[in-house]
């Protein structure tokens, strides 16, 4: 019996019968021009400018145990995140979220990482009027995806603070859009691997923490929380955490985060809807603390799972 048992353990049996059904939709299903495909199947138009410009917004929201977490937040930030960007869904916040339901029932996915995507369509000129485009909307519901494997989360993943690479200025991508403008994450993967480590944490150029490759940034100090408040997406999971503190009793500051504190923190954490609360124990190969996952990430884990259960921040969903 290990400390993530308590949550991972049910999942892991919900995962292996998921892992044996036959259903053409359970390893992942997408809706892509009208028609549901499995995931694997599904293609998207080349000219789409979601693709050649990457002129698009996202959202991730997670269904767990056959509920759906949070949607509504995630359905909020996913309107305002278009509404920057002058795109709108060509199907209304209704029918996004009656068919993302209606395509983990199919599936049969109790455990899901779900995605919708709204691109700024087909227009293959220069310069093209945006406002003239016909925007895309893509859905996809696949089984739960870890951006850190279960097994990992037990003693905690390394991490570094990329040195080749900083976060792009909320000046040229602005980053509380959900984007996938991803150069900067993706040489920060590649400084990681380098360094022997599995995940980079980004500055914003000026000694301060910003985030990483998916995922907002936690650190513990003195039992207080501590996160970056600029230059981030604003993460459904992070505030999940942060109300997940209160809970507890647990102090924290959103505001910026100089990277020294990295180097003196006594917990750190990595947060995101595809994983949760994922424990950090090694910093540019050094370990953090005493290099054992701490007490309050332990807390703030287990009330972070508890959590989708809520009633008030979850919703069943009707398998047949
Ligand atoms: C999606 C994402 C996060 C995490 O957001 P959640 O809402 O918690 O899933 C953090 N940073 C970036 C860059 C992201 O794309």
């Amino acid at each position: 019996m290990v400390w993530t048992d308590t949550v991972f353990e049910d999942y892991r049996r919900r995962a292996a019968a998921l892992q044996a059904s036959g259903h053409p939709f359970a390893q992942g299903v997408a809706w892509v021009g009208g028609d549901y495909v499995p995931a694997s199947e599904a293609r998207i138009p080349l000219l789409d400018q979601g693709f050649l410009r990457s002129d698009l917004t996202y959202d991730v929201p997670a269904i767990w145990n056959g509920r759906f977490f949070r949607l509504d937040d995630h359905l909020d930030r996913f309107e305002a995140s278009m509404a920057r960007l002058r795109l709108s869904s060509p199907i209304p916040r209704r029918e996004i979220r009656d068919r993302l339901v209606e395509m983990a029932a199919l599936g049969g996915i109790r455990d899901a990482y779900v995605m919708m995507i709204v691109t700024r369509g087909l227009r293959y000129i220069r310069q093209y009027p945006p406002e003239q485009c016909e925007n895309f909307c893509y859905l996809m519901v696949l089984p739960y995806l870890w951006v850190m494997d279960p097994a990992v989360q037990e003693t905690g993943g390394s991490a570094i603070v990329a040195r080749t690479v900083r976060r792009i200025p909320p000046g040229a991508v602005d980053p509380t859009v959900k984007n996938l403008q991803w150069g900067d994450f993706t040489r920060g993967i590649l400084e990681a691997r380098d360094r022997g480590a599995m995940y980079p944490i980004l500055t914003d150029g000026d000694a301060n923490l910003t985030e990483g490759s998916g995922f907002n940034v936690v650190l513990v100090k003195d039992r207080t929380l501590h996160t970056p408040r600029r230059g981030v997406l604003e993460g459904v999971t992070r505030r999940t955490v942060l109300e997940v503190a209160d809970a507890l009793g647990l102090p924290w500051v959103m505001d910026d985060v100089p990277v020294s504190l990295a180097y003196e923190c006594d917990e750190m954490m990595l947060v995101t809807t595809a994983g949760g609360v994922m424990p950090i124990t090694t910093l540019d190969d050094r370990p953090i603390g005493d290099g054992r996952v701490g007490p309050v990430t332990r807390a703030i884990w287990q009330g972070y799972w508890d959590a989708h259960a809520d009633p008030a921040l979850s919703f069943p969903i009707e398998y047949r």
